[in-house]
């Protein structure tokens, strides 16, 4: 019998264009949703390409409902230092009934739950008046090249088939820094051994008779370890258990998801992710039986949700210009291109559990500048990258992943698209100050009042 084929051809064809836009931005995350909402209202003709049907990323589509890195405490006073288009977003979710009070975290900064459905509504809100266009259930698939280091055109694969976005700056706001992968731009993968950090299946449990519960979330990790004593088994520690807005409903952040050999599932293999989903779902119902079964006030708990993916916390982190480290988030450090801040500190997802590592508080200001250069990939005119995916090391990513560090990025590198474009220069070459400049007028914070 002849040997199966390892590859097959594929016929070269004609596609469509589908759109031909100014600012093409990938992912409707934090980042995506920031950066396009900028570059929109800085009169760009915009569009934000997402595979689901709906904004928010890890935020809405792996049920994160919890804004971390909004605030810091700067020398002891915990204050919101993430504005701008940020605000404009919670004060969208806030006017629909969705935004919790900030609540504290570990004793030393704040984080804000909210509802996934009022994020998804504010989110496209929030661009419908800016005047960016959204394409749904539209999956990016490749990059076509005008020249090297120039990208032409996105393509994307829809129900109504392939067809080519034309743009003349491009975001990767895609969290796996795909389009950047696409185009061949350098990229790096988890820590000096290649290890990410562990994804999580979130879930929401209802029904929780909030008195009762009171504050659980301080009593759980004692009952895990009672049960732990009894032979019980835990995906990790560091369980948070918190509260949403209706207090009868209750996010869960436990589980932890690895192939056989106890490496984190890669985000950017389809067969791991797919093993990656059915068993984070697994998990969550042995941990939900526990909930139900052990703490008080949940006995009567049901889940409501289980999120449409797993929450993948690093993929690929692409090289630019700078990239963030784990002595910038823990000094503090200054950048003279700053655009904007992270308060949040390092939280590595190792196996097992969860490390912290803080800037010194209350010694220090409590937060880094995020410098534009960790935007530019090298060796790109055209191309922008924001959130997750941007320049940093495996720790420095630990810690400007989360929400508030991916508004700043996006925001400023929407705002920076609009600058390449009205100057006809590379991304690179925009002026910085002139950037810094605008993004202040928008409301950003960029950190340098406080030493
Ligand atoms: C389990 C878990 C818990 C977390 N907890 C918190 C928390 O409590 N608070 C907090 O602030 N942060 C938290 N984070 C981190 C935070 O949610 C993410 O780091 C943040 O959402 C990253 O934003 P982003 O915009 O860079 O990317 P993402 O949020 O990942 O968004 C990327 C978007 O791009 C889309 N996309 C990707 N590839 C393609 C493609 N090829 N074609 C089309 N669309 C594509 C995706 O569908 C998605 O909408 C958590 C993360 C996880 C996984």
């Amino acid at each position: 019998m002849a040997a199966r084929p390892t590859y097959v051809d594929e016929p070269a064809r004609q596609v469509p264009v589908s759109g031909d836009y100014e600012v093409v931005v990938l992912g409707g995350g934090p980042a995506g949703i920031a950066a396009a909402a900028s570059a929109a209202r800085h009169g760009c003709k915009t569009l934000l390409v997402e595979r689901y049907g709906f904004l928010g990323g890890m935020g809405t589509a792996a049920g994160v409902t919890n804004f971390c890195g909004l605030h810091a405490n700067v020398h002891g006073d915990i204050r919101r230092v993430v504005h701008g288009i940020a605000d404009d977003l919670l004060h969208r979710i806030d006017r629909i009934g969705g935004l919790n009070a900030p609540h504290l975290v570990l004793g030393k900064t704040y984080a804000q739950a909210y509802d996934t459905a009022a994020y998804k509504c504010a989110a496209d809100d929030l661009l419908l008046s800016k005047g960016a266009d959204v394409r749904f259930h539209a999956l990016a698939a490749g990059a076509l090249m005008e020249t090297d280091g120039v990208i032409k055109a996105l393509l994307i694969e829809t129900k109504s088939g392939r067809s080519a976005v034309l743009g003349r700056v491009f975001i990767d706001c895609s969290g796996d820094g795909d389009l950047a992968a696409f185009a061949g731009a350098a990229f790096e993968q988890g820590d000096e051994d290649g290890n990410t950090l562990y994804p999580t299946m979130m879930f929401r449990v209802n029904g929780v008779e909030p008195v009762t519960a009171g504050e659980a979330w301080r009593s759980i990790p004692a009952l895990m370890e009672a049960a732990e004593r009894r032979g019980v088994r835990f995906p990790r520690k560091g369980a948070i258990v918190r509260p949403q807005k209706h207090s009868v409903e209750w996010r869960v952040n436990v589980t932890q998801v690895k192939t056989a050999n106890g490496r984190a599932i890669d985000g950017t293999d389809a067969i791991e992710l797919s093993f990656g989903e059915s068993e984070g779902r697994k998990q969550a119902l042995a941990f939900f039986e526990f909930l139900r079964r052990e703490v008080p006030g949940f006995g009567n708990a049901y889940i409501v949700d289980i999120p449409p993916q797993l929450g993948v916390r690093e993929t690929r982190r692409v090289t630019g210009l700078y990239q963030l480290t784990a002595d910038d988030v823990i000094s503090c450090a200054s950048f003279a291109d700053t655009v904007g801040v992270n308060g949040w500190p390092i939280e590595k997802h190792v196996s097992g559990d969860v490390e912290w590592r803080w800037p010194d508080i209350p010694g220090s200001r409590g937060f880094n500048h995020l410098p534009y250069w960790m935007l530019v990939p090298r060796g790109f005119r055209n191309l922008l990258v924001a959130g997750r995916c941007a320049s940093m090391t495996h720790e420095g990513q630990s810690a400007a992943r989360v929400s508030g560090g991916c508004f700043v990025m996006g925001q400023a590198a929407g705002t920076a698209a609009h600058l390449a474009i009205a100057g006809n220069t590379s991304c690179a070459d925009i002026a910085t100050g002139k950037l810094q400049e605008l993004i202040e007028n928008d409301g950003a914070y960029l950190g340098r009042d406080v030493a």
